[in-house]
């Protein structure tokens, strides 16, 4: 299987990308920093030699730097499998707070319009073979929202609609969508907090619960998963 996977030097895109890795499926990974994208690269060819894993610096907040990278990937692999749209920040804010202008526009770019463009760019290798998943990497925070993260809510609960139009689009194509809804998880995201281990998931977790989503049979679609920390969220 041919996968694309945004964000995957770190975190949740990071546990994804080593779970296909393990599944055998090619990879085709993007994130911003050249050297991590590297060093992820040799750490799944020492593992697995025979997979081939193509890496491309991207920042995905810019138009035009995701649709080199579909370019890329069509130029690649003529049929892409999988395409899951992880990459993805939290910052955290206030709709009133005075200093906080422009963070809105900030995390749309990066949260939604990267899985929108990136998605529109890559299915030209998807429809032709009438298969394939898009998995968007949504939150807890597309359902609800919580009180110091306005602009991330915005985005998450834009990204989720975006994830069900295509579902709907896509439906005759025979490609399967999924929205994957998680709470919170392990990552640099929750760097310097305090918690105990086990307090927030692993994003392993959340990575398992993707791979599921390629497991089912040819007439089953996984449309969403929600996924919380066993004492709920934080
Ligand atoms: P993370 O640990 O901070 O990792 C983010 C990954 O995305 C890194 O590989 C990062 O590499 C890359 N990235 C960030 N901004 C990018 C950009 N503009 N262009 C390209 N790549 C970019 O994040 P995470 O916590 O795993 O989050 C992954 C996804 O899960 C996000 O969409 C997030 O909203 C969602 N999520 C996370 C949690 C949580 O609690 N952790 C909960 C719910 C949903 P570079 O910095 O090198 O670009």
């Amino acid at each position: 299987m041919n996968t694309v996977i945004t964000g995957a030097t770190k975190g949740i895109g990071r546990a994804i990308a080593l779970s296909f890795a393990e599944k055998g499926y090619n990879l085709c990974l993007c994130a911003r920093t050249q050297g991590d994208l590297e060093a992820l690269q040799s750490d799944i060819f020492r593992a697995h030699p025979h997979l081939k894993v193509h890496i491309m610096a991207v920042d995905v907040s810019v138009k035009s730097e995701v649709i080199a990278f579909a370019d890329f990937i069509k130029a690649t692999w003529s049929q892409v499998d999988i395409l899951v749209n992880n990459a993805g920040v939290w910052l955290g804010d206030h709709i009133l707070s005075e200093d906080n202008d422009g963070l809105l526009e900030q995390l749309i770019q990066t949260n939604l319009y990267s899985a929108y463009h990136l998605s529109r760019h890559v299915l030209p290798a998807m429809l032709p073979h009438k298969k394939g998943y898009i998995i968007n990497i949504c939150s807890v925070a597309s359902t609800q929202t919580y009180l110091g993260s306005a602009s991330y809510s915005i985005s998450k609960f834009a990204l989720l609609g975006f994830s069900k139009a295509l579902r709907e689009e896509l439906k005759p194509h025979n490609i399967k969508v999924s929205s994957v809804m998680p709470g919170a998880t392990w990552t640099n995201a929750w760097k310097g907090v305090d918690f105990p281990a086990a307090r927030l998931m692993q994003a392993e977790d959340v990575a398992k619960a993707v791979a599921a989503i390629v497991e089912l049979g040819d007439s089953a679609v996984v449309e969403e998963i929600l996924i919380r920390p066993q004492l709920g969220d934080i």
